[in-house]
Formats: C-alpha cells, structure tokens, sequence
C-alpha cells in the first residue's frame, strides 16, 4: 500500500501551513507531483498522524537523504512553533479537517504565520496572500482545506 492510500497520513505539523497555500509550486517536478497526490488524498478526507520526521510530503523531496532533511533544525523549529501555537503534540491523531482548521485558526488567522515560517524560501507565496485565508489556495471557508 503507498502512503497516499494508507488510512492515517504522517504528516510535519509545519506542513499543514505548506499544503494550505500550495500553488503548484515546488523543489522539483516530482516534489510538486507528491504534493498535489497528498493534496487529493487530504481532500477526500483522512485522518493525519503528527510527526515531526519525515513524512508523507518529505517522502518526494529533493532535501530528504534517507529521512534527514537537509534543513532539519530549521523545519524542526517550524514543527514545534506550529504545535505551541496549536497546543498539540507529535503523535497526535485527528482528522486533516480538524487539524487544518487549528492552524488556519492559530497561525494563518491570528497572523502568526510570519512568527513561525517568515524566513522560509516559499514564504513569499503565502506572504501574497496577504494572510487572508479565504483568498489562500485551496481553503474553504469552513476551514476543511482542498475541498
Ligand atoms: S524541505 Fe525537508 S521538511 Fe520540507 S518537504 Fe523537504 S525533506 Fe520535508
């Protein structure tokens, strides 16, 4: 079974802030290509399983030798500012729609997103949206993201 077939995806808790304001853009074709196949697998629905290693998107990345990502203490950093800001923890269990939802609220909403992941190299595409999620890709106004 791959892992966008499985039933709960792992996925980074900083990720949940990349998938909401996924454009199409990537590190490479392939990375671009594992993002919208996860993309699909959360907009059908799914639970999620949070990690702070390699996960479901790491999986097609270019920066990921064997599960270390190239920029581990920077995208550790943003995984624990996610949680704070979320009050969850690694491990965690709960629907994508919940999990999205809490960091629309406490990241993207509450104008923390700069706080978090401001001197990441995609920041300038999220940063375009003007932190106004509605017009973010892909978020409904029912927080339930890619629907
Ligand atoms: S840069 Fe690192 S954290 Fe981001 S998708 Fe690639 S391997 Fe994963």
């Amino acid at each position: 079974m791959s892992d966008s077939e499985q039933a709960v995806l792992r996925i980074r808790p900083h990720h949940g802030l990349c998938i909401q304001f996924f454009r199409g853009e990537g590190y490479s074709e392939s990375f671009t290509a594992g993002m919208n196949s996860v993309a699909g697998r959360l907009s059908r629905g799914c639970e999620v399983e949070l990690t702070c290693e390699a996960d479901c998107i790491c999986a097609a990345c270019p920066n990921n030798l064997g599960g270390r990502c190239l920029s581990g203490p920077k995208v550790r950093t943003y995984d624990q500012r996610v949680l704070a800001l979320c009050g969850l923890a690694s491990g965690q269990t709960m629907a994508w729609s919940e999990f999205a939802g809490q960091v629309r609220r406490s990241v993207i909403d509450s104008g923390r997103l700069g706080d978090v992941c401001g001197d990441c190299e995609w920041a300038y595409i999220c940063h375009a949206s003007g932190l106004n999620t509605n017009q973010a890709v892909g978020i409904s106004d029912e927080g339930c993201i890619l629907s």
